[in-house]
């Protein structure tokens, strides 16, 4: 079976136990302060888990894109030496919130994996969480009885909590889990090992390996650390499909499969290398560097997807969260490439059309964005080697220093230095230690590296207490039709973020609009007879607006009134209107490849990322503001279509962005020609907007530009703004009517007299020159010119080699300027001076500018000194004398 026939028929198998199949949610997580990244199938349906969210349909399966390279789970150090783990891979998932629970999901599993497709019984092993005394938790005897019914007793195995009990994270749903393990052994290595499959479960073979997690949620972990019962118990499951795959293709490797090999074939291409399968490297053993080169290719395969699948989801490299981890993998694979493929140019960007000729099909978004996918990545290739090969530079250095001082370690600090500057990792610094002789002090790097993560901790530290339950119910948004409604607070918790303490409370009915799809959040007050408190912020959580307070309200459970800052927020809403009108007026100035890639939305600004891959002239963006004004002046009204099917609203012309999470049901924003699903607030018609002006277009990265715009009343401020510099520069040239001639006129007379004054010094000079060779005093053979006089430094300078050039020998000229009361010491001698007389002009400088205040140097012929006490300057000018010695 091909992998896309595996993957279709996980579906069809769910289809048919009535699980509804759904998309994969976007691998990078844009609206989850607490996670970057999609890491497990269950990420999406947290909302679920929690509560917050409708439950129906209660049965769902999907393959869900995951990335594993930060937080709770990270891989990025396994991938590429192993061969089945990989940064970026798909989850096939299926799950249950309040239906079948822990017999349904093992009988399912079963009946998947053995009676469709077939896999040997004998090869598989099943785990069970052993308990917890501590906990009090007892051994998970119920998944045992289960799986007993398909699996011999010495197949099913205790597993520790480590392996065996699931928790969402501090707080939360949480539970034993059961995981399936595969023994893939070849029958020699069977006979070879003498162990059997169950010995080296959880062994870290790499041929007895797991392949799916199910998870039984049935408990909620609270602050304190105890445990009480779900109030809906979950099935939540994640098979990792390339390692299904490989299973099911008899690999031993998920790079062996056809999820890898056609990149690996274009790397052995382009390269020139080969590459070893598992079944060619069994036949023959190979060398180390052989090995290196397999890794090498392994990870540049992996990383590829990872990279690739984060830009077509929105996620440019960069220089900040999950911006960085994308940056950090992309680079994992260029030092890979460079050191082990001996790619010193940019390689990576040259396997994008493989990749997208083989998933292209299945992910759409990858082949809409081939160029851009294309572009990023050579650009941060090519920025990257550049550092890299600063990077060596330093270390080479550093090798030149040890080697000089006798030393054969670098030390850790500098090791931790390049890792964290250069992006050099220590195996990259010790490896190239190595090739020098020289070691490296691991301990002090791990100190440094250890430092570095708990300033990172202490940061990001936030400390969530219990929700407080006031009453039960879902929380109504209310915030496209109303700004005031009544509510009563459902629930509130403290939170600790950097020593600040705060409150989110969650209203029943709620007009607030959470920060979200790049809107700001509102902010405004809640209100009763007795006392007002200020919302300071609203934010989105599993789907709900959670309100930020400093205070919570002396009676919590009373009625208030939700107000929201009407000013702040009309302000959004027209901005976010605007944002829709310049996306259209793009696509039609600019064409159809321009594709949002971020925005935000805020009461005094605007700001928008698209793809295109040249600057945006000031044609064209005059074009765009006519454009977009025009659309403000029809004063279009909104035309808005609420809990409208994916489907249908796709109908009325909608776009849909490449990694967006959509529910079923969804909103569409109609303005005249523009259309978008979207969820914000707007203006309810165009003309609310007012105006709408440019501020700046410029890149925020290889094919993406950004436009920050304002509107309305920012404009009017904008307007005043420049008129009154008008108004300014106009008055210092007498409110003259043609300001622009008069000021180019300025410009002209301005240059010419500077050449005029350039003229009149250098003849000065000339002359000056003169006077005082003519001047010199003769000291035992020695022509001495000395002069203390004003002069800017430039002409000082030029004055000494003039000087020079009509002294051929046996000269010494100390020059003491100044300029705006600022000294100079200048001193200029012939050749014969320095080679005769061991004189040296930099020295004497130095010390002679002590009485100046101040300090220079320059050649043994030629200094100058420049320093604060001009009071000083002949006594400077003495002092060289005095140091010359003649
Ligand atoms: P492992 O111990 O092998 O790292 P895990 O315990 O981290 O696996 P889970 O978190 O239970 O795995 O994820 C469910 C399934 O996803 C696993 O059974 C495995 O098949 C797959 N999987 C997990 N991590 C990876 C990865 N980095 N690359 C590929 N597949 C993975
Ligand atoms: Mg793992």
């Amino acid at each position: 079976m091909t992998a896309n026939e595996i993957r279709d028929s996980y579906k069809k198998f769910f289809e048919s136990k009535q699980h509804a199949i759904v998309p994969s949610a976007p691998m990078v997580i844009k609206d989850d302060p607490t996670l970057m990244f999609t890491n497990a199938g269950m990420n999406q349906w947290k909302d679920i888990i929690l509560g917050t969210r409708d439950p129906e349909p209660r049965r769902r399966a999907d393959t869900q894109k995951c990335l594993r390279v930060s937080g709770k789970h990270n891989d990025l150090e396994e991938v590429g030496h192993d061969t089945y783990h990989h940064t970026m891979f798909e989850m096939l998932g299926n799950w249950s919130f309040g239906d079948y629970f822990k017999e349904g999901a093992i009988d399912m599993a079963w009946e998947y994996l053995v009676d469709v497709l077939k896999l040997n019984p004998e090869d598989l092993y099943v785990t069970v969480f052993e308990g917890s005394p501590e906990e009090n938790i007892p051994r998970d005897d119920e998944a045992a009885k289960y799986w007993a019914k398909h699996v011999p007793e010495d197949h099913i195995i205790n597993g520790n909590k480590h392996d065996n009990f699931w928790e969402m994270g501090d707080t939360g749903p949480c539970g034993p889990c059961s995981e399936i393990h595969v023994d893939s052994r070849t029958p020699e290595q069977k006979a070879a090992s003498g162990k059997t499959g169950r010995e080296l479960v959880n062994q870290d073979d790499p041929q007895v390996i797991e392949i799916w997690n199910i998870v039984f949620m049935q408990f909620n972990r609270k602050a304190d650390g105890s445990l009480e019962p779900l109030s809906m118990n979950v099935i939540d499951t994640g098979m990792g499909f390339e390692r299904l795959v490989r299973m099911m293709q008899g690999k031993h490797s998920n790079y062996d499969t056809d999820v890898f090999q056609p990149i690996i074939k274009a790397e052995q291409q382009i390269t020139g290398l080969k590459y070893f399968t598992f079944e060619e490297e069994t036949e023959n053993p190979i060398s180390k560097e052989q090995d290196d080169i397999n890794v090498a290719m392994r990870v540049c395969a992996d990383h590829l997807r990872a990279v690739s699948f984060s830009i077509a989801d929105g996620q440019l490299p960069s220089n900040a969260k999950a911006g960085y981890v994308i940056r950090r993998i992309l680079r994992r694979a260029v030092r890979y490439a460079y050191t082990f493929l001996g790619q010193k140019d940019g390689f990576l960007h040259k396997l994008v059309p493989t990749l997208v000729a083989e998933m292209g099909d299945a992910f759409p978004e990858l082949k809409a964005q081939q160029q851009l996918i294309t572009k990023v990545i050579k650009e941060e290739e090519d920025s990257f080697l550049r550092t890299l090969e600063k990077g060596i530079g330093m270390l080479n250095d550093a090798m030149d220093k040890l080697k000089a001082e006798g030393k054969a370690e670098l030390d850790g600090v500098q090791a931790f230095r390049l890792f964290d500057t250069y992006g050099f990792p220590l195996d990259l610094t010790e490896l190239i230690c190595r090739e020098n002789g020289f070691t490296v002090n691991e301990e002090q790097f791990n100190v440094e590296m250890q430092k570095q993560k708990e300033r990172a901790r202490n940061a990001a530290a936030v400390e969530n207490s219990d929700w407080v339950e006031l009453a039960q119910g879902e929380q109504q948004f209310v915030g496209y039709d109303y700004t005031e409604y009544d509510c009563h607070i459902l629930r509130y918790r403290k939170v600790t973020q950097k020593k600040n303490e705060f409150y989110e409370l969650v209203f029943d009915n709620t007009p607030f609009y959470g920060e979200m799809g790049g809107q700001v959040g509102d902010c405004g007050v809640i209100c009763n007879e007795a006392e007002t408190i200020d919302i300071i912020d609203s934010k989105r959580e599993n789907g709900q607006t959670v309100h930020i307070v400093k205070q919570l309200p002396k009676d919590p459970a009373a009625q208030f009134m939700a107000c929201v800052d009407t000013d702040k927020r009309y302000a959004s809403a027209a901005n976010h209107t605007a944002t829709h009108l310049l996306d259209y007026a793009l696509k039609q100035i600019l064409g159809d490849h321009v594709e949002q890639k971020g925005s935000f939305v805020s009461p005094d600004t605007l700001r928008f990322d698209f793809s295109h891959f040249e600057k945006v002239t000031d044609e064209q963006l005059r074009e765009v503001e006519r454009m977009v004004n025009d659309m403000i002046r029809q004063d279009i009204h909104i035309d808005e279509h609420r809990d409208v099917p994916f489907d249908e609203a796709k109908k009325l012309g909608a776009i849909a962005l490449f990694g967006e999470k959509y529910g079923d049901k969804v909103r569409v924003v109609r303005f005249g020609p523009s259309c978008e699903f979207c969820g914000g607030i707007h203006a309810s018609s165009t003309g609310r907007i007012g105006f709408f002006k440019i501020i700046s277009e410029s890149s925020v990265a290889a094919g993406i530009r950004r436009i920050e715009a304002k509107t309305g009343k920012e404009c009017e401020e904008l307007l005043y703004q420049t008129e009154d510099i008008l108004k300014a520069v106009k008055a210092f040239f007498n409110n003259a009517k043609d300001l622009q001639g008069v000021i180019k006129k300025y410009i002209e007379e301005h240059d010419s007299m500077k050449k005029e004054i350039e003229a009149f010094q250098a003849q000065a000079v000339e002359r000056a020159a003169k006077q005082l060779v003519d001047k010199a005093r003769e000291v035992n053979g020695v022509k001495v010119v000395t002069a203390v006089l004003p002069m800017n430094p430039a002409a000082a300078k030029d004055l000494a080699f003039k000087i020079r050039a009509a002294v051929d020998s046996s000269l010494l000229c100390v020059l003491g300027t100044h300029d705006n009361n600022k000294p100079q010491l200048s001193i200029m001698m012939s050749d014969d001076m320095v080679s005769d007389h061991g004189l040296n002009a930099g020295q004497m400088v130095r010390e002679a500018a002590k009485l100046i205040q101040g300090g220079g140097g320059g050649q043994p012929h030629f200094a100058q000194a420049g320093g604060k006490n001009a009071d000083g300057l002949s006594a400077a000018v003495d002092k060289v004398l005095e140091l010359a010695k003649l």
